[in-house]
């Protein structure tokens, strides 16, 4: 289905098996486990799609199409985590080549891919994340930039970068973008309708939704040589996802609108409580019209503005560990995109040069009851 409106979209999540098994009549799919498909006496394969797991699978097929759907894509592709997801892309870059990555991401992924580049001789130039403007001056340095990523609002501070505004840049010199989408989803924005050619999901965060699967997608506009090398490279190097851990994931989606709008709703009540809230230095989450890139946000985001959140309490890394530390109903653990709610202080996690504050807690809010978590917030911060 391509083009789908808001109210498709939600469609087509709650509609998530769009093949029917006419045999059973069975509404949802079944978990297709063989490794392997006979082929006929011919030796000509009985279901052309299907000749052995590693290259494709049913159950990966329902997941994908669904996934595709919702992003408006050409394709999808399921990989074994978000991260195998994301070294998919890079692993389809030739030595050589010049990547711009924004200057604040996802720490594991920065980590790995500053890693696989040193090892590739992958040129790498970092933008101001805040500022996609800044795009500019990296790719017209080089004149030979194959790829610049995007992720939009960023971990753990929730920056918005302009992504129609980086895929025209990037566009002018025949880069690809790549937008990783795992905060935003594609409930409240479609980067491949922004100018975007590929996206990548941890699924394992909202897409899934119940912190019990570990999953990655990338989904592509049109099958561009990158998007054929990264198929390969799936196939071939063998990231790829499990038949159950798929049918889970196809099962969460069914319900990503209703989780991910409730969330997203938590989320801009706990920021305005947060923003008022006297033992609070300052709250970043893009919904806010104090966030920098509020303008942007209501501009790519339509709907709401996700669930995550990150705040500064007034004091120290041991006050911000306190009030984590009080929490009844909130979870201490890392990870997003769950149903519930979790906190965390990235600055334990990440080291010094990120130069994340001491003072800072991360949110990722659930789809409680709202007025128990203002409870629980209210007497964690008045703990300390
Ligand atoms: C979690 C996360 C990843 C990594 O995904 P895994 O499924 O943990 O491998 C990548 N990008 C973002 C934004 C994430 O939150």
């Amino acid at each position: 289905m391509k083009n789908p409106n808001e109210r498709q979209g939600a469609t087509v999540a709650a509609k998530a098996a769009h093949y029917l098994d006419v045999n059973s009549g069975a509404v949802v799919p079944g978990i297709q486990l063989s490794t392997t498909f006979a082929r006929d006496d011919r030796y000509a394969p009985i279901n052309a799609a299907n000749l052995y797991a590693r290259d494709d699978n049913p159950t990966f097929i329902h997941a994908e199409r669904t996934l595709a759907d919702l992003e408006n894509g050409e394709e999808c592709r399921l990989f074994a985590s978000g991260m195998a997801a994301i070294a998919s892309v890079f692993y389809s870059l030739t030595p050589g080549s010049h990547v711009v990555l924004p200057d604040a991401m996802y720490w594991g992924a920065k980590l790995w891919i500053h890693d696989h580049c040193k090892r590739q001789d992958i040129f790498i130039s970092e933008y101001d994340t805040a500022d996609a403007s800044t795009i500019e001056a990296c790719v017209a340095d080089q004149n030979r930039t194959n790829l610049v990523w995007v992720e939009t609002p960023s971990n753990p501070m929730m920056h918005v970068t302009d992504i129609a505004l980086a895929s025209d840049i990037a566009h002018q010199y025949d880069a690809l973008v790549c937008v990783d989408s795992t905060a935003a989803t594609p409930v409240f924005s479609r980067p491949l309708d922004l100018g975007a050619d590929l996206v990548v999901h941890s699924a394992t965060k909202y897409l899934n939704g119940h912190s019990d699967v570990l999953a990655g997608a990338v989904v592509t506009r049109d099958e561009h040589p990158l998007w054929e090398a990264l198929s390969t490279e799936r196939s071939m190097a063998g990231a790829v996802i499990g038949s159950f851990e798929a049918w889970l994931l196809l099962r969460g989606m069914r319900t990503l609108f209703v989780r991910v709008e409730r969330a997203a709703e938590n989320a801009m009540q706990v920021a305005e409580f947060l923003e008022q809230h006297p033992a609070v230095e300052s709250v970043s989450y893009p919904g806010l019209s104090s966030h920098p890139g509020h303008e942007v946000a209501k501009q790519q985001m339509q709907g709401g503005f996700g669930g995550m959140l990150s705040f500064q309490v007034n004091g120290n890394a041991e006050t911000a560990l306190k009030v984590a530390g009080a929490m009844q109903i909130i979870t201490s653990a890392t990870s997003l995109g769950g149903v519930e709610t979790l906190i965390e202080h990235r600055h334990t996690l990440e080291p010094a040069e990120n130069m994340i504050p001491e003072n800072q807690l991360r949110l990722s809010v659930g789809i409680e009851r709202l007025e128990d978590l203002l409870d629980d917030i209210e007497q964690a911060l008045s703990s300390v």
